[in-house]
């Protein structure tokens, strides 16, 4: 069996975001980087991602008349988090996003192009970057490239090698021919992102799921690896049971394991209901920290998308598979809407209540109600508060009716962090040799977010504490004088 060995300056697991930006800052200040990837291309969740990131005082923000501040920002962001957002981090991020993400990800081609508003904020600051994660990711890989940045894919890294308390390198697999492989570094960082697809182990911090049908929603390779890994070396995992579900999904039914989630956006006339036939929220608010509580406090957890066909005209399914390029590809919604076990059908409101097994009175009183709110002419309909601007009367069938459950998205807890990265034990004492970055770390240090997110707050602080780990790291060998950045005051 051939051994692969690799002897680097700055070795690191897993190439998305945070990885690719700590390398691109390593090999600034002089250092040599591999990072090793364990599927097929660089890029990571962040490659699937919308591309927005949140950004306090950009120019899209000016040339639409928005005046933002850190200051603004972080009251924003305290009030939707809660009491567990790490406010050292928070803090940290919104004062560097101008500089040190907006202008640094320019300097390599990325361009940021338009706002859209999200929940929580008081001004619009989520800005997407052009071709989403993947234009992004694009010009950042090609900038670590380009600045003589390794990247060995294929390579599942399972295991840090320690000598002395010091991390030194790791093991791993070439997951093509399961060759093993040894990896030295004079410094390691870890990057290896969530583990929102790993059911098991969303289960195990969110126990109270257990039982009840919940959805994978992240990167393809954000399995948890390095949570493991930094737990066997004395790494501290924090506010591991923040996970951002989302609940506007249904189960893809081509995935054999059948644990994948497809996202349904743009039905904004449809309304929810449990398993009892009833609504319990405003459909409007799709987020993470409004739609999803309400649904996870249903029972049984998930709900019923009721929507009429015209409504279903405009459905989007965010899968590469539904779309070719930005289009989507209607026959293939049309497939998903007739083959689906997750979606029904019915000519009538009183089959499809037999269908889905809800109460027939109680699903069509409740539909008789947010009809007559729009014949009224309101602007929003009494119970839950729900704009009626969008909205049309459920009046043409056949109906449908989708099948939503939770989905894990984002990982707003995980390895313990100071401030310059370092990897920290339970006595929040730094790991020699072991830095890390990312939703690894919550996005960064271990809970940057709190409770819930502003949204563009996991892949602007992934990039961000990737660049900041980067500096420290390369600076821990004698490369550089670490992160410093310029903040925006
Ligand atoms: C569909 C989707 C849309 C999103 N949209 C947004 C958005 O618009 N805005 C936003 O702020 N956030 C968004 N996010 C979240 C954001 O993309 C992630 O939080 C961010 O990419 C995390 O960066 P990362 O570098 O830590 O992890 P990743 O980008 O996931 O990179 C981690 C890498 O490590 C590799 N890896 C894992 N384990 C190993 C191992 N053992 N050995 C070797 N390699 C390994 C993985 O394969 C992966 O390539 C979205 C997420 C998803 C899934």
């Amino acid at each position: 069996m051939a051994f692969r060995e690799y002897k680097t300056d700055v070795a690191i697991i897993g190439a998305g975001a945070a990885g690719i930006a700590g390398g691109i800052e390593a090999l600034d200040a002089g250092a040599r980087c591999i990072a090793f990837e364990k599927r097929e291309e660089a890029g990571g969740a962040a490659a699937i991602s919308g591309g927005g990131c949140c950004i306090v005082g950009s120019p899209v923000q000016k040339a639409e008349g928005i005046e933002d501040t850190p200051d603004l920002a972080f009251a924003d962001w305290m009030a939707w988090g809660g009491p567990s957002v790490d406010e050292v981090w928070a803090r940290y991020y919104l004062e560097h996003t101008l500089h040190d993400l907006y202008h640094w990800a320019e300097q390599y081609g990325v361009k940021w192009v338009d706002m859209k508003p999200q929940e929580g904020n008081s001004v619009m600051r989520w800005t997407r970057a052009e071709g989403n994660g993947l234009g992004l990711m694009r010009h950042l890989i090609k900038a670590y490239e380009d600045k003589g940045g390794e990247i060995i894919p294929h390579v599942k890294v399972d295991k840090l090698t320690m000598q002395d308390g010091k991390a030194v390198g790791f093991v791993g697999t070439d997951i093509q021919n399961g060759n093993p492989i040894s990896v030295m570094g004079d410094v390691i960082i870890l990057t290896s992102g969530g583990f929102n697809s790993n059911i098991d182990m969303v289960l195990e911090v969110r126990p109270e799921l257990k039982g009840f049908k919940v959805m994978e929603g992240s990167g393809f390779g954000s399995n948890g690896d390095g949570h493991k890994m930094a737990e066997q070396v004395g790494g501290y995992l924090t506010h591991m049971d923040h996970v951002w579900f989302y609940c506007y999904s249904t189960p893809d039914y081509r995935d054999q394991t059948g644990r994948r989630g497809l996202v349904c956006r743009h039905i904004p006339g449809y309304i929810w209901v449990n398993q009892q036939g009833k609504r319990f929220h405003n459909e409007a608010l799709s987020g993470g920290n409004s739609m999803s509580p309400a649904v996870l406090a249903q029972d049984p957890p998930y709900c019923w998308a009721i929507v009429d066909t015209p409504m279903k005209a405009t459905l989007e399914i965010a899968d590469p598979y539904y779309r070719d390029g930005d289009k989507v590809v209607r026959e293939k919604v049309e497939e998903l809407l007739a083959n689906s076990p997750y979606i029904k059908k019915s000519d009538t409101l009183e089959e499809l209540a037999q269908e889905i097994d809800v109460p027939a009175e109680t699903l069509i009183g409740e539909i008789s109600s947010y009809n007559k709110a729009i014949s009224d002419g309101l602007d929003k309909e009494p119970t839950f508060g729900k704009p009626l601007g969008m909205s049309k009367q459920f009046d043409t069938g056949p109906y449908y009716a989708i099948q939503f459950f939770p989905t894990a998205r984002k990982n707003f807890g995980g390895i313990k962090t100071d401030k310059k990265c370092r990897v920290l034990n339970k006595h929040f004492e730094p790991i020699a040799g072991l830095f890390a970055a990312g939703e690894a770390c919550g996005m960064a240090g271990g809970h940057i977010n709190g409770r819930a997110g502003l949204e563009g707050t996991m892949l602007g602080p992934s990039l961000f504490s990737g660049r900041v780990a980067g500096g420290w790291a390369a600076e821990s060998i004698g490369h550089g004088n670490g992160f410093i950045g310029t903040p925006n005051r």
